[in-house]
């Protein structure tokens, strides 16, 4: 694939796997890398939550390999996947591993770079945009500005599988940055307790931005302290990005002429 006056795409050698990020969902939010890669890629290894908009844009005769993980459903052990990519790879296939987001964003990009790297196969890492600071900006959430902010933390709200990182919200609390938090579904009553007990206020505005960028979008604003109640009126679901601080409340200015996504 070749893009007029830009700098060629780089060769897809078989025998190699590009771990890259698909971006939230609408295709239109690719790069040109992550586009280039399924034009060329023979198989494509991709997560639950990779577009199917995106993966049609494959080549018509990649072989589609669904190898994602997803809370609360059966998935594959992250061992197994990182077997696939190798096996592929050895059997002289260009692989293409597309992850939602950016790989390397609680995606588990590093776990299947450093198999690949160990397994002594060669790899490519094309980022992607990140769904907490995509969903943001398309709801008109700002992740910092100048008057309210000069940090953003990025958390995941869901704990790793095998417990060995827990997360002191208290001290993300008391920071006093807005706070992005990946995969807040499951535990939201917990994690939002922990926070108000950490010292944030109950009217601290909240938001829930469900499937940015698919059918199943919805933007729903709230405070901390209703936001449990309203995420259940809401039937708000996963996957969705919870962002907390002053930013959110910044996006009522926006609305009158913020274009939305489509
Ligand atoms: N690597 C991904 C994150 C994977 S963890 C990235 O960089 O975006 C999975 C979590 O990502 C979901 O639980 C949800 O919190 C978030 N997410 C991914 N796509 C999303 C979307 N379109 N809208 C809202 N949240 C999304």
């Amino acid at each position: 694939m070749s893009f007029p006056g830009l700098p060629p795409m780089p060769d897809f050698p078989t025998g190699e796997v590009w771990l890259a990020g698909a971006g939230p969902g609408d295709p239109r939010l690719l790069t040109l890398l992550a586009l280039h890669a399924l034009a060329t890629a023979d198989d494509i290894v991709h997560d639950a939550l990779v577009d199917s908009r995106v993966l049609g844009l494959g080549r018509a005769d990649a072989k589609l390999i669904a190898a994602g993980k997803r809370g609360g459903r059966p998935s594959p052990h992250q061992r197994d996947i990182n077997e696939i990519l190798i096996e592929r790879a050895r059997a002289g296939r260009r692989v293409l591993r597309l992850k939602g987001g950016d790989p390397f964003v609680f995606g588990r990009g590093w776990d299947e770079a450093s198999a690949l790297a160990a397994a002594g196969i060669r790899f490519r890492v094309i980022p992607g945009l990140t769904a907490g600071l995509a969903a943001t900006a398309l709801a008109g959430i700002p992740a910092t500005t100048r008057e309210t902010n000069h940090a953003v933390v990025l958390a995941a709200g869901h704990r790793a599988e095998d417990g060995t990182l827990t997360t002191d919200w208290a001290a993300l609390a008391r920071l006093g940055q807005p706070i992005v938090l990946y995969m807040p579904m499951t535990q939201l009553p917990g994690t939002v307790a922990a926070l108000l007990r950490g010292g944030l206020s109950e009217g601290t505005p909240a938001a829930l931005l469900q499937s940015a960028t698919t059918e199943n979008e919805q933007v729903m604003v709230s405070t901390l302290g209703a936001l449990v109640a309203d995420a259940r009126k809401n039937g708000i679901g996963s996957p969705a990005i919870l962002v907390i601080g002053a930013v959110v409340g910044l996006r009522r200015q926006l609305l009158r002429n913020l274009v939305g996504w489509r």
